[in-house]
């Protein structure tokens, strides 16, 4: 199985290989090379999903 490559979602930093973006939905809304990235795990608890408005669990880019 081929590694998929990852994409940033523009409109909230989600981190996806698909072309529709699974936390806030947008589509072809994605750019490549994100420039740092964090890891929500539990996004009720996540200080970080707090400020980056995380409805999910996943990958998110800090700046894309
Ligand atoms: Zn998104």
């Amino acid at each position: 199985m081929a590694k998929e490559k990852e994409h940033v979602c523009k409109q909230c930093g989600y981190m996806t290989t698909e072309n529709k973006c699974a936390n806030c939905g947008a589509e072809n809304s994605v750019a490549d090379k994100p420039k740092g990235l964090a890891v929500v795990f539990n996004m009720k608890e996540s200080q970080i999903g707090e400020k980056l408005n995380v409805n999910t669990n996943g990958k998110f880019a800090l700046k894309y």
